[in-house]
């Protein structure tokens, strides 16, 4: 089963981008990617609402294509009364799927807020708005940075989804085992959830490696070696890239996993040519 055919199916990650040229991009990379019929496109935020406006604003010109758009929402840095308003905007606009984050709070950046966790914005999102959102959250396979063990941030996993999120989606990972032990464990402890996983197309090494260290998501030796050994040449790096990526999502699909969610990083072409290798 291809992932376009598959109940969840596919969904796209795109960031605010923040000039003009950068805008006029992401509605090519939106309509190129909107012929795969994803089940929806998400928009990050910036923690401590930094990114608040443009959040909105891209969410807003995403969704013109008819797909649904989930704005990111994260709650460190932020108060109550601003996390409602907000709330209220997106229910007001017809916008139903959220997906809510902790966040990581920039270095300087004012006070932890009223919720310093992700299932405590879970728990206030339903308590202010019931069930009018579909709200997906983050699950972390090779554990979530700051974690000091694997199986404290599964629990605290648990206890986002228990608090009433639908969907979880992955941090990026090229282990499908991780995947597969973590979505079993989980399971385990009772999540029903679709735990969908988070697909991050190689492109650049220098980029990836040093987006890696910070989130916690673990490049293998094997691919970190090979990678590194094509130094500048940027061709054979993404031909490289596209083969591991399109490899790990085949088996992903193959083992069960629900849908694939890519972070687009608002390029089309990495994404697509990952789906046009799927049998
Ligand atoms: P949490 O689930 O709150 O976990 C954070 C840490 O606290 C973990 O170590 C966890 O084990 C621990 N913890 C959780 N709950 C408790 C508790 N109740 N008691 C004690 N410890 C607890 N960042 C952005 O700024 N903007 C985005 O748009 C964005 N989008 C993302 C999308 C996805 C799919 C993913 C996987 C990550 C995204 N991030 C984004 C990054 C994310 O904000 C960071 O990874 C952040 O450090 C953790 O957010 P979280 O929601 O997973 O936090």
């Amino acid at each position: 089963m291809s992932a376009q055919e598959h109940p969840l199916g596919i969904s796209f990650e795109f960031f605010p981008p923040n000039t003009d040229a950068g805008r006029e991009k992401l509605l090519h990379t939106r309509d190129a990617l909107a012929e795969r019929n994803p089940r929806f496109f998400s928009v990050t935020y910036g923690a401590g609402g930094s990114t608040q406006a443009r959040t909105i604003h891209t969410v807003n010109s995403v969704r013109e294509c008819g797909i649904n758009t989930a704005p990111h929402l994260s709650c460190i840095g932020s108060e109550k009364t601003q996390l409602r308003d907000l709330l209220n905007q997106y229910r007001d606009n017809g916008i139903n799927s959220l997906v809510a984050l902790r966040g990581d709070l920039p270095s300087g950046m004012g006070g932890i807020g009223e919720l310093r966790y992700a299932n405590e914005l879970v728990e206030f999102i339903r308590a202010e708005t019931g069930d009018h959102f579909e709200i997906a959250v983050a699950a972390y396979p090779e554990a979530h940075p700051q974690a000091p063990s694997f199986e404290h941030d599964l629990q605290n996993f648990v206890r986002k989804v228990q608090a009433g999120a639908n969907l979880a989606i992955t941090q990026y990972f090229f282990s499908a085992d991780a995947y597969f032990h973590f979505v079993e464990r989980a399971q385990a402890l009772g999540v029903e959830a679709p735990i969908v996983p988070g697909i991050m197309p190689i492109t650049n090494y220098t980029k990836l490696a040093r987006f890696s260290d910070a989130c916690g998501a673990d490049i293998p030796r094997w691919i970190r070696k090979q990678l590194e050994a094509y130094g500048d040449d940027s061709e054979s790096i993404q031909a490289f890239g596209e083969e591991v990526v399109s490899n790990l999502c085949q088996r992903l699909l193959e083992g069960g996993a629900p849908g694939l969610h890519f972070y687009t990083l608002n390029q089309a072409a990495p994404t697509l040519k990952v789906l046009d290798n799927l049998k």
